[in-house]
């Protein structure tokens, strides 16, 4: 176990910042994450030219190298020895937060594994922009980022989510939009959802509704932009089964309400037998050893 101080006492190795960046709308970037991008020695980039735009609207002259899926070992091993050095490194992704749906997490991983500060800033992040203006409920969700690809995979995914009562958060490709819709009015029926296109842009849309609805909306155009699906979760009330008396036996059972509840030993048999769906004359001849 270790505790890490953030802002108190002097870190002996550098930080690794993790730094969101903008999905869509530049003015979105914040003020701290532009200075953390200033002030590091190195920026950790998913897509190094995506980052020197960025970093040129901003006037960031710092360092940039690339980390994503196809060199994260590599360079990963790079950074965190970089970080033990003293350096100090800031992860960015293509857009939003880096980590989700995003490189980030191995690098994360292994840096808290070697007791290195690890400073998360807040910031962009497309699900939690389209769960908080999707209109359904926000107290509980699930995020579960891209279904796979491929079909027999995405139907066991959705057959694992379809009982979840918290709403469901999704990223999804404009190409998979309508097969992954019909799939899930199938699996899920026919519930409310949310469909956030391009948040933050110029094309910004919500299409709110049924799944089906959302369905027939699409057809009528080509699919277009970057999509977040906002689900609502199983609203169905699953009939309440609890057999919590199972374990007794009928005497144990009705003493159970005689001293648990004071029954008398009319009612308490009268409750044992509408429990066990059994008749009265049951329970009586065993409580009374007929
Ligand atoms: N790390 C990012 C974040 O924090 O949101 C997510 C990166 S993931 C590779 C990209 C997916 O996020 C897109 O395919 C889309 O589903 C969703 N997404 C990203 N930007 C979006 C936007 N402006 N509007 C709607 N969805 C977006």
């Amino acid at each position: 176990m270790w505790a890490q101080s953030s802002f108190k006492g002097i870190a002996t190795t550098g930080i690794l910042y993790i730094v969101p960046t903008p999905i869509g709308n530049l003015e979105d970037m914040t003020v701290r994450a532009v200075k953390i991008l200033q002030e590091v020695d190195l920026i950790a980039a998913e897509d190094t030219r995506v980052t020197r735009k960025l970093c040129n609207y901003f006037n960031i002259d710092t360092p940039v190298s690339s980390y994503h899926e196809h060199n994260k070992i590599i360079s990963g091993n790079k950074l965190i020895s970089m970080l033990l050095e003293g350096k100090n490194i800031a992860i960015v992704s293509d857009a939003g937060t880096p980590g989700i749906s995003d490189p980030g997490y191995e690098i994360v991983r292994d840096a808290v594994n070697e007791q290195i500060h690890v400073v998360s800033l807040p910031g962009c992040n497309a699900a939690i922009t389209a769960l908080s203006a999707s209109g359904l409920p926000t107290d509980n969700f699930i995020f579960f980022g891209f279904l796979s690809r491929n079909k027999k995979d995405k139907r066991i995914e959705l057959e694992s989510l379809k009982t979840a009562k918290q709403t469901i958060i999704l990223y999804e490709s404009p190409h998979r939009l309508k097969e992954t819709l019909s799939l899930m009015c199938e699996i899920f029926g026919n519930r409310r959802v949310t469909l956030a296109r391009e948040l933050t842009k110029i094309y910004e849309e919500y299409i709110r509704g049924t799944i089906s609805e959302a369905i027939e909306y699409l057809a009528k155009e080509s699919i277009k932009g970057e999509f977040c699906l906002i689900i609502e979760g199983n609203t169905s009330e699953e009939p309440h089964e609890d057999y919590w008396w199972e374990v007794l036996t009928v005497i144990e059972h009705v003493k159970h309400y005689q001293d648990k509840e004071q029954l008398s030993n009319k009612d308490a048999i009268k409750k044992v037998a509408m429990d066990r769906d059994i008749p009265k004359r049951e329970v009586y001849s065993e409580y009374h050893g007929l």
